[in-house]
């Protein structure tokens, strides 16, 4: 019994110094606002994305799938570069980050962004959905949202805090071993793991937040939304889609949160309109 507890102080002891609790981002106007407990570290996690894309970018090369359409590629990377600079709004340090963006020549509904910023916009989002600036800009803000409060992370995080429950030994002792393959696992996370309902939603408000200030009509994300639910709506959806939120639950949230933020919009125009 005596040992038990000795072991069960040192692994609170492991918990207590891995772990800490953050909050990614300030709230913006949506107000997302949720403490997050981390247990590795965003520079491991940064560092791990940096290296898996630069991995992915150079294979996509290879494939000869990488940036084919000049004129797609600029245009995804106008949108980027206005929506960019409103992410100081949620967070600061973003403004300072490697941002990166690719188009990648896949007939997938889909698009991501990894920790620290480094995006791919797959060519079948924009071409299946026929999808306006407005509705990238949509899509870009809420997978660059997904960045800004760090959701791999903190999904890392949490399997390590599972994992912790079959392998004390192994957490008390292993943690050093992430590091080896940090990369592999960021790109996990972020390409095949649907996120959760949580995180989708937190994404939703503040890429709506993105767009409007950046004067993307913030609308679009539920035309966006509506799109893709007809899209998926014959057989089954795409699998990064499976766990999001229920179409018809997302689309009112958006409803909400793009009316919510309809004045950043007009401001961010008008703003535009003075400065022409
Ligand atoms: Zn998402």
């Amino acid at each position: 019994m005596a040992r038990h507890s000795i072991l069960a102080l040192s692994v609170s002891l492991a918990l207590l110094t891995g772990c800490e609790t953050v909050d990614t981002t300030q709230g913006g106007a949506v107000g997302v606002d949720r403490d997050q407990r981390m247990m590795v570290s965003s520079q491991e996690v940064d560092a791990g994305a940096k290296k898996a894309y630069a991995q992915m970018m150079a294979e996509a090369q290879k494939k000869g799938v990488l940036d084919k359409d000049p004129a797609m590629l600029k245009r995804v990377q106008d949108i980027t570069k206005r929506l960019i600079p409103h992410t100081g709004v949620f967070r600061q340090d973003a403004l300072k980050w490697e941002w990166e963006v690719h188009v990648i020549s896949i007939d997938e509904v889909n698009a991501w962004c990894m920790p620290g910023g480094k995006m791919a916009m797959y060519t079948g989002l924009i071409q299946k959905l026929n999808a306006t600036d407005d509705e990238i800009a949509a899509v870009m803000g809420h997978e660059i949202a997904h960045a800004l409060r760090e959701h791999a992370r903190e999904r890392m995080s949490r399997q390590m805090g599972t994992q912790l429950g079959v392998g004390i030994i192994g957490a008390l002792f292993g943690l050093g071993e992430l590091g080896q393959n940090v990369a592999g696992q960021v790109a996990h996370v972020t390409l095949n793991l649907p996120n959760s309902r949580l995180h989708e939603t937190e994404s939703d408000r503040i890429g709506v937040e993105l767009a409007a200030r950046a004067g993307f009509n913030p609308q679009a994300a539920v035309s966006l939304w509506e799109k893709m639910a007809k899209a998926s709506g014959g057989g089954q959806p795409p699998k990064w889609l499976s766990t999001h939120p229920s179409h018809e639950d997302r689309i009112n949230d958006l409803k909400e949160y793009s009316a919510k933020v309809m004045p950043l919009y007009t401001a961010a125009k008008s703003g535009a309109a003075a400065g022409k």
